[in-house]
């Protein structure tokens, strides 16, 4: 079964047909580690985790690379603020970002490259595009020549006048046109030893650019099937990684079909750093929030649409979780997958659509087949007990023996009691529930 996605190059829904038929190859844009993840960059994690899983489940085998920034100018800049050095802060957010992605279900990519151990590919990809004639080196820095593709532009779909126009271009004295890009660039007196690198062209480092093509090429080859990234990344990132590939190797056809995610919005304004308007994935799970429900909340758009993100959407997300929990107790998933829920997966990934199936598999309660198609997406993970409890649990048999009091007192017609027993839970953050089976609990932000 071959699944569908939205190729950026051709602006169509396509069948996903690997290079090789039995290793699907994948490289998705990680993160810039210089500040703990918002949402709007675990929204860019969770869909590419969600895609690994599903062509994990319509391909014999998948590659999954994903490339931490570990070279950059906010990262220097983050780190000068911080008064720290650049490997101190670069470890540090990594391992944040490892942590709060994996609260939110993301399985591991196979290969985390990154570019810092990588830097003898990129000089050596940058003297292989300077003798071909598509780069040039001029005042220790050195630059792709934009005029010596012609086909530069072609997945962004601009001409080079609209992306001069449009885009933040850097005009600089050693540029032959203002839309060349840095391939190299010299040292500034501040960095410190983890940002300079020794090179034909003086102590320096790569451009972000160069980064990707050098680490989705070393791992996955010259020809690879998809690459992945935040739709702000088409251009110019992706455009250049482009570009430069193939420029360098002219008889390879680097990445085959390029996919974007949509951008993750508050109040229908893109959520970043600079507008002030971010919540980091960490904010939310400090506040008692569920991993779970923040990634479904994540998947509760069309991956290549936008997300306007809502306190309503989290609390939806949990509610829906908090039925399944209670239908699918800790029964083991069923083996096989039915395919009400990866036929709308292989449809361009719509995930919107593989919840809303779910949610109606509820109602036929086979509990295993629900458990599969819940892990298929990243939830159910847990036991319904850590569920509903969470940290909580250890506390279960005090709750449990004031539970049997209030039935007690229940049974007795005595109402006060009961009501005051239940007060003194609500107090330590427990609610209950009666059910035609028993009252049943859990705790609550
Ligand atoms: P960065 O750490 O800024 O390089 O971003 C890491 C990934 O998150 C990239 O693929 C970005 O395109 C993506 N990203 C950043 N902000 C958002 C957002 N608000 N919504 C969706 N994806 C985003
Ligand atoms: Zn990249």
């Amino acid at each position: 079964m071959n699944m569908r996605l939205h190729n950026s190059l051709s602006r169509s829904v396509e069948p996903i047909i690997p290079h090789d038929a039995s290793h699907l190859r994948m490289y998705v844009c990680g993160p810039t580690v210089y500040a703990r993840p918002h949402i709007g960059n675990a929204r860019s994690a969770v869909v590419y985790d969600q895609l690994y899983r599903t062509l994990k489940t319509a391909y014999p085998r998948v590659t999954y690379a994903r490339n931490i920034t570990d070279v950059d100018d906010k990262i220097n800049a983050a780190a000068t603020e911080r008064g720290i050095t650049i490997q101190a802060l670069t470890q540090e957010v990594t391992a944040q970002f490892h942590e709060d992605m994996a609260a939110l279900s993301c399985l591991k990519p196979d290969i985390e490259p990154k570019a810092t151990e990588h830097i003898s590919g990129m000089i050596a990809m940058i003297q292989n595009l300077i003798a071909r004639g598509h780069a040039y080196a001029a005042e220790g820095h050195v630059l792709f020549a934009v005029d010596s593709d012609a086909q530069y532009g072609s997945l962004a779909r601009r001409s080079v006048d609209d992306m001069i126009a449009g885009a933040r271009v850097e005009v600089a004295p050693y540029k032959k046109n203002p839309a060349d890009f840095v391939l190299w660039k010299p040292a500034a007196p501040t960095d410190d030893a983890s940002s300079r690198f020794a090179s034909p062209w003086g102590e320096g480092r790569p451009g972000w650019h160069i980064e990707c093509s050098v680490m989705a090429t070393q791992h996955l080859g010259e020809s690879f099937d998809i690459h992945g990234g935040g739709a702000d990344l088409m251009f110019p990132h992706h455009e250049n990684e482009c570009a430069q590939s193939r420029c360098a190797h002219p008889h390879a056809s680097y990445a085959k079909y390029w996919v974007h995610n949509g951008f993750l919005t508050v109040n229908g304004e893109k959520m970043s750093k600079s507008l002030g308007n971010f919540i980091t994935v960490h904010d939310l799970l400090s506040r008692g929030i569920k991993g779970e429900a923040i990634r479904l909340a994540l998947l509760s758009a069309r991956y290549n649409e936008p997300l306007d993100w809502t306190d309503k959407l989290l609390s939806d997300a949990e509610k829906t979780l908090d039925k399944l929990y209670r239908i699918v107790g800790d029964v083991a998933p069923a083996k096989d997958l039915p395919d009400c829920i990866t036929a709308p997966l292989y449809d361009n990934l719509n995930t919107p659509k593989a919840i809303a199936v779910l949610q109606s598999e509820m109602v036929t309660r086979d509990a295993s087949v629900l458990k599969a198609c819940g892990n298929l997406l990243g939830v159910l993970n847990h036991t319904a007990d850590s569920w509903f409890k969470g940290a909580a649990a250890d506390d279960s048999a005090w709750i449990e023996a004031a539970i049997a009091r209030r039935a007690e007192a229940k049974k007795n017609r005595d109402f006060a009691s009961a009501d005051t027993i239940r007060a003194e839970l609500s107090a330590k953050g427990i609610a209950l529930e009666d059910t035609p089976s028993g009252t049943i609990w859990k705790k609550v932000v």
